[in-house]
């Protein structure tokens, strides 16, 4: 293997390990950091790591950690410009070079003002040799929430929903559940690799829902749950609220919400936050995010009815969907899955792909990722 050949393998490596973070490492970015020695023209692992739950260790420290003094003259990717930052530890960088590694291979800058080109050039001013832009588009798919936390401050948008094969979502106060377990295993690993699930009011006072994480060993890995509720219309005693002293419930209320509603929400444990109405007189969908990305969150599961993924499209903030068919049709007037600006929106090819389609159990799932 040539020089250029290692370095993107080891880079591949380091990003599979980022991939294991997402959902886990909010506010932060989740990384992944590989390193190695060459004997003779073999490339030798002597260290890996990844960003750990709650965002710390960092992957770099971690990588450092395993190596020890096999890290001296050794090289190592990282799938994010490392830290220059001092927070409750000293700053990746310095460790890198604390740790006599010789050479580093960066996927992309870090654009947190606190970084930005800064950990690049502490390794530079320490005569490492620094590439910078291995695999970079991969590493910014992986991190496409921590990024546009930063750049757009907004989370990532998935937007997940489920209709019949005539196109319903269900009847009126009553949504549609993925039909086979299949999906719903589906749907329940991808609200791991998620910050935050988000509904609006509707859909809690439909289903009164859970909203968690529930397969074998991943409930700890249950996400925030955000419901978007103009008026505080919530019910205190519905199952949200009920568990939010296991798995946090937050709510995006509206600037016309009387204090003492939302104080009694509070005692609870929930948290509420405030965002401007748009001119529906709805919450406004861009503010409520902006409020988000501002508490942490990097990536966002749109588990709502029609109403939050039509509000979704005309805001423009989706970056993926996941739309599931089941087999069955409603064959009666039910509510309309795709409403016309999301079917405006995904059938837009300058707008959105068709990345994938699977079969899911007994459902089809088409995914949609955003272009450019
Ligand atoms: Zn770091």
């Amino acid at each position: 293997m040539d020089g250029a050949t290692i370095d993107q393998a080891m880079m591949r490596h380091a990003l599979v390990l980022a991939k294991r973070g997402l959902g886990r490492t909010w506010p932060n970015p989740t990384v992944g950091a590989v390193i190695w020695q060459i004997e003779g023209v073999q490339p030798i692992i002597v260290g890996r790591g990844f960003t750990q739950p709650g965002g710390r260790p960092h992957a770099e420290t971690q990588a450092i950690a395993v190596a020890g003094e096999a890290a001296r003259g050794a090289s190592i990717a990282v799938t994010l410009e490392p830290c220059a930052h001092h927070g409750k530890t000293p700053p990746c960088a310095e460790a890198i070079v604390a740790a006599g590694i010789v050479r580093v291979v960066s996927a992309l800058e870090d654009p947190d003002p606190r970084v930005k080109g800064g950990g690049h050039a502490i390794l530079r001013n320490a005569d490492l040799d620094v590439s910078i832009g291995v695999l970079a588009e991969e590493a910014r798919a992986v991190n496409l929430g921590f990024l546009s936390k930063i750049l757009d401050h907004r989370p990532l948008v998935t937007l997940k929903l489920a209709q019949t094969a005539d196109g319903f979502a269900g009847v009126m106060g009553q949504q549609l559940m993925v039909s086979s377990s299949v999906s719903k295993q589906r749907v329940h690993l991808a609200r791991a690799a998620h910050d935050a699930i988000m509904v609006g009011v509707g859909t809690v006072l439909a289903d009164n829902p859970d909203l968690t994480c529930r397969l074998p060993g991943m409930m700890p890995f249950s996400p925030v749950r955000v419901v978007l509720d103009t008026h505080l219309a919530t019910p205190i005693g519905c199952r949200l609220v009920e568990t939010c002293d296991t798995v946090p419930t937050w709510i995006v209320t509206g600037p016309d919400t009387p204090n003492e509603k939302i104080d009694a929400f509070r005692k609870t444990g929930v948290i509420i936050e405030r965002a401007a109405l748009g001119k529906d007189g709805r919450i406004d969908i861009r503010d409520a995010l902006k409020v988000l990305a501002s508490r942490g969150l990097t990536r966002i599961l749109s588990e709502g009815g029609p109403m939050l993924a039509e509000a979704l499209a005309r805001a423009d903030v989706i970056d993926s969907a996941e739309i599931y068919t089941s087999p069955e049709r409603l064959n009666r007037e039910g509510i309309a899955a795709l409403r016309p600006g999301l079917q405006a929106a995904l059938g837009d090819a300058s707008r959105f792909e068709v990345s994938h389609k699977v079969t899911s159990g007994r459902d089809t799932v088409v995914h949609y990722s955003r272009r450019g």
